[in-house]
């Protein structure tokens, strides 16, 4: 189960988690109003997770019940 890009991360946009990466997994465009993650390229290290500063990182097995719509949105970025 990939890690999933949630709210916390709409207009904010930091770059940490791009920037850990092992994979380039995490990707955006200026038009989008947040970061995803390609639930394709993703191996679950959980480094993301950690440098976020706002906290918008899960495993997609732990997101929280009003998060859970997130995984679809992430998967549809990279259709
Ligand atoms: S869990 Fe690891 S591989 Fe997956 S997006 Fe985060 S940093 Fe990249």
């Amino acid at each position: 189960m990939p890690h999933v890009i949630t709210e916390p991360c709409i207009g904010v946009k930091d770059t940490a988690c791009t920037e850990v990466c092992p994979v380039d997994a995490i990707h955006g465009t200026e038009e989008s109003e947040q970061y995803f993650i390609n639930p394709d390229e993703c191996i679950d290290c959980g480094a993301c997770t950690s440098v976020c500063p706002v906290e918008a990182i899960f495993p997609e097995e732990d997101l929280p019940e009003n998060m859970k719509h997130f995984a679809a949105k992430n998967a549809a970025f990279y259709k």
